[in-house]
């Protein structure tokens, strides 16, 4: 199950209700909103966009209120004035190497237009508001070009119909200084928890006795771990699975190998098999984590993966003294 907008914005106010205290009341033109990966920082971003649209009655934090015409579009993901933008990544030519970035094309019509994107900011900040404020949400600000940068500095400086950009980043020391000292800062930090597991046990409307422990640990107060549970669980119980399985034989290990080739998910498995191993002795985990690196690398490079997870099954059996 994927969690509505909404969910995962009551979620957010949940999670980071002062910090929505705080951005409720925000007067200025932009925000960064700075902490490690998954904390939650896009969730409250969208919140943010919520709370500055809605025409309802405020929340205990001063969060919006779900109901009014400007959330109820939010939620239905329509929302005419909030404008995320990403960076793409772009393949270098004759290279694999992939870098992500935010070209000029996101701001403006580019001469380049293979790298143009659907909506400019530009074009998005001349028309007027239909709720209350035009937003715009810049997710990953650290992959801003310099030139996409530099044309968004004037739109920050002096944004149209008193438009809010809204910046996202991991690395505050990678977001260009020029951003940096135009906007106000927050720092999204991990909850505790306790928090999470609550927020867990609401997100299952009661359906669940007690949250899975091993998600609470393996999320570490980010709340953005919440907006995939499911997938974070099942991705948890393959790890385990397949660790299992290393000391079975090599033929279970092989077949567990193409089992979780099968269910790969870069984002999440990688993480899931690190935290399955986080109680092995030291030497046997830096082997570990070698096997696990060189299998990145090798599907990075489009090598074939059946091979690669069966070299990693090898591998592993050695790391862990089994082979
Ligand atoms: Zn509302």
């Amino acid at each position: 199950m994927t969690l509505s907008l909404s969910e995962s914005l009551q979620g957010a106010a949940q999670l980071h209700g002062p910090l929505l205290e705080q951005t409720g009341v925000f007067r200025g033109n932009a925000l960064l909103l700075t902490g490690p990966a998954r904390v939650g920082k896009l969730a409250l971003a969208w919140a943010v966009a919520a709370q500055h649209n809605c025409t309802g009655g405020r929340g205990m934090y001063g969060e919006a209120c779900g109901q009014c015409p400007s959330c109820r579009a939010l939620a239905a993901g329509a929302h005419p004035d909030v404008l995320l933008v990403e960076p793409r990544a772009t393949t270098t030519t004759g290279k694999t190497a992939r870098r992500r970035i935010i070209p000029i094309g996101a701001v403006l019509k580019s001469r380049d237009k293979s790298r143009d994107y659907e909506v400019h900011v530009f074009e998005f900040l001349e028309v007027r508001p239909t709720h209350r404020r035009r937003v715009v949400i810049v997710q990953g600000a650290e992959f801003l070009g310099l030139e996409a940068a530099n044309a968004l500095l004037k739109l920050v400086e002096e944004p149209p119909h008193g438009a809010l950009f809204v910046f996202v980043a991991e690395d505050l020391r990678a977001v260009l200084p020029t951003i940096v000292s135009r906007s106000a800062r927050l720092n999204v930090s991990p909850v505790s928890d306790p928090a999470l597991e609550r927020a867990l046990l609401r997100q299952s409307h009661g359906q669940q006795g007690a949250a899975d422990p091993d998600l609470v640990a393996f999320a570490a107060g980010r709340a953005g771990v919440l907006e995939h549970a499911e997938t974070v669980h099942a991705a948890l119980t393959g790890a385990a699975e397949f660790t299992d399985a290393l000391g079975e034989g090599l033929l279970s290990a092989l077949e567990a190998a193409e089992r979780l080739e099968k269910h790969w998910d870069p984002a999440w498995h990688p993480e899931a098999l690190r935290f399955v191993w986080r109680s092995l002795p030291p030497h046997q985990r830096a082997r570990a984590d070698a096997a696990l690196l060189a299998l990145q690398e090798a599907l990075e490079a489009y090598a074939s993966p059946s091979l690669s997870f069966q070299v990693l099954a090898l591998r592993l059996r050695e790391a862990l003294g089994h082979a």
